[in-house]
């Protein structure tokens, strides 16, 4: 198969781009979706259009989304929790886990050096944000606990197989990223197999292998958004820093989250070298 050209992605993110707007059950944060089954840009859930859920839970999603924004992270995890006790859902569990981290972030960005008393200052911070380092890596074994006792005793879905591939990357255990794979595979549904194995190979460390997997998933137009990111990923690993600068700028119009924020920074220190 040819190589796919700048042009062409372009075209081709377009495409993927002029889909319909659909909110994420499990952050309600907003998603361009081409498809009934589609993975979450923020948080990275799977989602399936036919989802039926309570009509107050986006109401309440968006109450967290804007407590966050506000910085009232205690406040937003007290409102999570509600949300997720009326889910039994591992998914909520890991959304939970990434709200932990983000406040964990957040404490990281306020050590400063440059103000008086900042010793002081920054120990609190530094503790709680190590505090919260804890707490999440506990709330997301919690949740793959939870996973594998359902896929064990309630025979699982591919929702759950998804999640439970999702948990292992972050948590850093390809062996059981692997399994969930497995797992994935009796459901027949080889586009999610074929997104795995891109972000897989990410999480590995080997560029070629997810930029073949991405350009893929774009071509088919199979979580094409999400594809895009990983491209753009690969890209910046294989020191394409031009073509990643180009993509980035144009995914971040319809894709909001800390990743690909990041990656920009990479790809601006990178240029700016
Ligand atoms: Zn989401």
């Amino acid at each position: 198969m040819a190589k796919i050209g700048m042009q062409q992605y372009v075209r081709l993110l377009e495409r993927a781009a002029a889909g319909q707007i659909s909110k994420c059950v499990y952050c309600g944060n907003e998603n361009r979706t081409v498809n009934d089954t589609w993975i979450c840009t923020v948080c990275e859930n799977i989602n399936y259009a036919g989802t039926l859920r309570d009509p107050n839970l986006f109401p309440a999603l968006d109450n967290v989304n804007q407590l966050i924004d506000e910085r009232k992270y205690d406040e937003a995890l007290a409102a999570y929790e509600k949300i997720m006790s009326q889910y039994n859902e591992p998914a909520y569990i890991y959304r939970y886990a990434l709200l932990i981290m983000e406040q964990s972030n957040y404490e990281v960005s306020c050590i400063r050096y440059d103000r008086p008393g900042f010793m002081e200052e920054n120990a609190v911070h530094r503790e709680r944000a190590s505090a919260l380092h804890s707490k999440w890596k506990r709330i997301m074994n919690k949740a793959l606990v939870a996973c594998n006792d359902e896929i064990a005793n309630a025979g699982g879905n591919q929702f759950l197989a998804y999640t439970l591939f999702i948990l292992a990357i972050k948590l850093g255990k390809p062996k059981t990223a692997k399994r969930a794979i497995e797992i994935q595979e009796r459901y027949n549904t080889p586009s999610v197999v074929a997104y795995e194995n891109m972000v897989l190979s990410a999480e590995l460390g080997l560029p070629h292998d997810t930029e073949k997997a991405a350009a893929e998933l774009i071509r088919t137009m199979s979580f094409p958004l999400n594809a895009f990111y990983y491209l753009t990923w690969s890209m910046v690993k294989l020191g394409q820093y031009q073509d990643a600068a180009g993509m980035s700028a144009r995914l971040s119009i319809y894709i909001h989250n800390d990743s690909l924020r990041a990656l920009m920074q990479a790809i601006k220190a990178e240029r700016e070298m």
